[in-house]
């Protein structure tokens, strides 16, 4: 009451004050000024809301539109999973169309089963493996960062997708007979049925079988040594790094013994010994130090490197990056440094001045390339001639296996080709692989058509038709050879810092660190396969971030 007499009053004078402000139908009475002053102009005389309240309105604001936004994010997340989910009915295999069999279900089989349209095939795919792997982020699995299933897509997640059904077979491939055009296959998991290998026909066979972690032949190896090249790897490697630990932890332990127990060896400084390593670090600095902090520094990470320097595919700059990152991380790095023999409980190396010096440690991590598989080098044998390439198979710019009638296409790293063995190089062979056979199916359904018109009796009409699909035909029987595009070269180097070779502008862009981190984590983010491996691996990342790592022992 007392503010609105006080307004009022306030009104009164200010109305005095002011010249009245006359309106054609005659002066308004001071009764009804008065009035129009209260009811309108009182208002800018209320004191602005304080900056609190203002500031507090805008958060309101923001928390609403924030609201909003992940609500319909997670509708259109749960649509999407849902479609994902719930596959719909297939097509049945048709005995009329050909039969493509896929060996393998890494990157390049993958991307050729997203890319291909099986209306017009039977496609039967043959993996010891019923998923697809993302590589590039095993390391990550093997200190505990991210969980398996979050890089692990089933193949069937994807065949289940396709307009007509694709069989899934769990089973190594054992032999292929390029000229019975045949695969025979076995069952070599755990448990097997009353048949457990068979031989099948193929019209087409892909052979993206990939590539086995490659040893050398140097004495303890297999034995003593992690590979870091499957799921079982990673996990292995993770259950043995938490025994080292707690096996140091036990009591009575000499100090030369926890020494040893807590040495790791990561063998190659290619890019999977270089992430594997900085990952070490990450989970020593951001973990251990809190879980075991009697032990944490006495842990050692020693990479060893037979070459001058490590990343010798990454750029100088980046290499000195990722060298003075490591020195400040404290990971050793040893270059022209080989290692002759993997015991178990040490490694013996050779040193740069080619003195032998044996180191104790407790775990080996062997991440020092790969060489071809058995199958793939008894394919070649079988095909003297043409395949005498020991980095691979030989194939020509339509990946079609050298010395076959162009029914066998190879992708990937059982392949030698002018690039390097990366999943980006099989990811493209694979796509590709999907548009060749697209046209392949449309140059059969051209020829069929030709055979038609050249069967039924000549007509005016027939050879019109008879000169275009002639023309279609020449046009399908035209491929296009494969083109590699580089989308550049990424390795996460730990302590939240990545390093990447990008093509800029017809150059090279190199660049290393926090942002690169950043830019490495969404790239992967976007590679990944599927929404359900997105939301996986986000997940942990957070998981990761608010509770750390896991350091129990399964
Ligand atoms: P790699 O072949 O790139 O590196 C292996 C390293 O081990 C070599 O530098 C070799 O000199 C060294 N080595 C071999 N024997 C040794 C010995 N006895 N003692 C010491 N050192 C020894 O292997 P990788 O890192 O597993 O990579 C395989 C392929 O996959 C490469 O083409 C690589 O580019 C690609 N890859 C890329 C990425 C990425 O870009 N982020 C990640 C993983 C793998």
């Amino acid at each position: 009451m007392q503010v609105a007499r006080a307004r009022s009053a306030v009104g009164r004078s200010l109305i005095r004050s002011r010249p009245t402000v006359f309106t054609p139908h005659g002066a308004p009475s001071r009764a009804q000024v008065l009035r129009r002053f209260e009811s309108t102009e009182a208002a800018p005389l209320t004191p602005p809301p304080s900056r609190f309240r203002s500031r507090w309105q805008r958060f309101l604001q923001l928390l609403g539109g924030a609201t909003l936004v992940t609500i319909a994010g997670s509708g259109v997340l749960y649509y999407y999973a849902q479609k994902d989910r719930s596959p719909g009915p297939q097509l049945p295999h048709d005995p009329s169309k050909k039969t493509i069999v896929v060996l393998g279900s890494g990157w390049g089989a993958t991307s050729l089963l997203k890319g291909l349209d099986t209306t017009e095939y039977n496609v039967i795919v043959v993996s010891p493996k019923n998923y697809f792997l993302f590589t590039p982020l095993l390391p990550s699995v093997a200190v505990g960062t991210l969980t398996a299933q979050a890089i692990l897509q089933p193949t069937r997640y994807v065949t289940r997708h396709k307009n007509r059904q694709v069989s899934v077979i769990e089973a190594t491939a054992t032999d292929v007979d390029p000229v019975a055009k045949t695969v025979t296959f076995a069952d070599t998991s755990e448990i097997q049925g009353q048949v457990s290998a068979t031989t099948i026909k193929y019209d087409y066979l892909v052979y993206a079988v990939g590539a086995e972690v490659q040893t050398f032949n140097i004495a303890g190896v297999r034995e003593n040594a992690c590979f870091m090249k499957e799921m079982e790897d990673a996990e292995k490697t993770q259950r043995r790094f938490l025994d080292c630990l707690e096996s140091a932890a036990f009591p009575g332990q000499s100090q030369a013994e926890i020494d040893r127990l807590l040495h790791v060896v990561v063998v190659g400084g290619g890019p999977t010994g270089v992430e594997l390593s900085g990952e070490i670090h990450d989970f020593l600095e951001e973990d251990l130090r809190s879980w075991y902090p009697e032990l944490a520094n006495h842990i050692r990470i020693s990479l060893v490197e037979a070459l001058p320097s490590v990343l010798p595919s990454f750029s100088k700059q980046l290499i000195e990056y990722t060298e003075s990152t490591f020195k400040e991380a404290k990971i050793d790095i040893l270059t022209k440094t080989m290692v002759k023999e993997v015991r178990e409980k040490s490694v013996v190396l050779q040193m740069p001045d080619k003195s032998i010096v044996e180191v104790p440690c407790g775990l080996v991590v062997w991440a020092a390339g790969n060489t071809h598989r058995k199958i793939t080098r008894d394919l070649m044998a079988k095909l003297p001639k043409h395949q005498t390439n020991r980095r691979g198979i030989t194939v020509d710019e339509y990946l079609r296996m050298a010395g076959t009638d162009g029914s066998i296409f190879a992708v990937g790293d059982c392949t030698a080709t002018s690039y390097a063995p990366t999943a980006q190089v099989a990811n493209q062979q694979g796509r590709y692989l999907a548009r060749v056979f697209e046209q392949l199916a449309k140059r059969d359904a051209l020829q069929q058509r030709l055979q038609a018109i050249e069967a039924a009796p000549a007509a005016e009409e027939a050879k019109a038709e008879k000169d275009s699909v002639q023309k279609q035909l020449a046009k399908a029987e035209k491929l296009r050879p494969f083109h590699y595009s580089h989308q550049g070269s990424l390795a996460y180097i730990g302590s939240e810092k990545a390093i990447a070779d990008l093509p800029f502008f017809g150059g090279n862009l190199a660049t290393g660190g926090v942002a690169t981190f950043l830019f490495w984590r969404s790239a992967y983010i976007s590679n990944l396969f599927s929404w359900r491996n997105r939301v996986l691996v986000l997940t942990d990342w957070a998981k990761v971030k608010l509770f750390g790592r896991d350091v129990s022992r399964e």
